[in-house]
């Protein structure tokens, strides 16, 4: 069997391609959208994931207004910077890239972006309304990969689903989305006791751990929908000969750079005993800053209703 591959770049781009009209009409009628995307200091990573959520807003016709506070910036400091964002009535959104230099208290940033301004959900306001199912700003990535279920017609409702992971960002949202669309859910963590037992009973299994090839064959329902989460930046060559030494392409360019991007899921076991997968890269990723553009026309269209 070869699973179906559920492809997170072209979901992507039809998402956008349905907000444009409605981002049009905001822009003739009133303003464009504006989102303001917070990056504290220079790591390199979080450059990347930032260029890469500015140039979709500008693709869009979304103003991003990108604000760079220091590396050595304080709490306080922080805090001020969203505070005037928070008053400007020319911000629809505010997202602040993490991680945060280990100076900063990332959970009273969090807790300060006004609830009506949280592009990423994250607030605890939001959570809660996550939790009661009531409309509200929703964590990009679980939020994406319902939206990828849905348009691929995979049946949610009364299938087990299980998340291998309980962060804030990505596991426990999950599980309360799908929990929303009638699966009944099982949450793994690092103390659960067999995972791949738990695995196992999964008809949808979600894999948010950061863990590069945790989730191996053996964790697999023969014909199970698998979404992997991770991105992990492999450079060990025993690792990647064993996660990608298959696909002959992949291997050549590992050899060449000397790194790799994987996810938490075996590929060639997802593959070949999944009905449908996300590989990664081209999975998961496009569809966490598709999300964070709705949440950001969303926001923008209830404040210039
Ligand atoms: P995180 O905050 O580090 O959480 C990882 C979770 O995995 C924790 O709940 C941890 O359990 C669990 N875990 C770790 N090792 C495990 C093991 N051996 N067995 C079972 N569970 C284990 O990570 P995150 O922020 O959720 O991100 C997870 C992955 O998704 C990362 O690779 C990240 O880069 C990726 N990600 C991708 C996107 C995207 O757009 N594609 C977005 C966000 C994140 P404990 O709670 O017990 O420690």
């Amino acid at each position: 069997m070869s699973g179906q591959v559920l492809d997170g770049k072209k979901i992507s781009q039809d998402i956008q391609e349905e907000l444009r009209p409605r981002i049009e009409t905001l822009r003739t009628k009133k303003r464009a959208p504006a989102l303001a995307v917070v990056l504290v200091g220079e790591d390199p990573a979080s450059q990347i994931y930032v260029r890469n959520k500015i140039k979709t807003c500008r693709d869009l016709g979304i103003t991003s207004i990108d604000m760079t506070p220091p590396e050595d910036s304080s709490t306080e400091e922080l805090l001020a910077v969203i505070g005037k964002l928070n008053a400007n009535p020319d911000v629809d959104g505010i997202l602040v890239q993490s991680p945060l230099p280990k100076q900063i208290d990332e959970s009273r940033i969090l807790l300060a972006i006004a609830p009506g301004k949280d592009a990423d959900g994250f607030h605890p306001f939001n959570v809660g309304n996550l939790v009661a199912n009531r409309p509200a700003p929703r964590a990009c990535t679980p939020a994406g990969i319902i939206e990828m279920l849905k348009r691929c017609n995979v049946p949610i409702s009364g299938r087990h689903a299980v998340v291998v992971g309980r962060s804030d960002i990505v596991g426990k949202p999950m599980a309360l989305m799908l929990l929303h669309e009638n699966a009944t859910v099982t949450i793994c963590h690092s103390r659960t006791r067999d995972l791949a037992a738990e695995c196992r009973r999964a008809d949808i299994l979600v894999a948010a751990t950061g863990k590069a090839g945790l989730i191996t064959g053996q964790h697999i329902k023969p014909g199970a929908v698998v979404i992997d989460v991770g991105m992990n930046r492999v450079t060990d060559p025993a690792l990647a000969k064993k996660l990608i030494g298959h696909d002959s392409a992949r291997w050549a360019a590992f050899e060449k750079n000397g790194r790799t991007l994987v996810g938490d899921v075996e590929p060639l076991a997802m593959e070949r005993m999944s009905s449908a997968f996300t590989p990664v890269p081209g999975g998961v990723g496009p569809l966490t800053i598709a999300m964070l553009m709705s949440n950001t026309l969303h926001l923008a269209e209830q404040h210039l209703a």
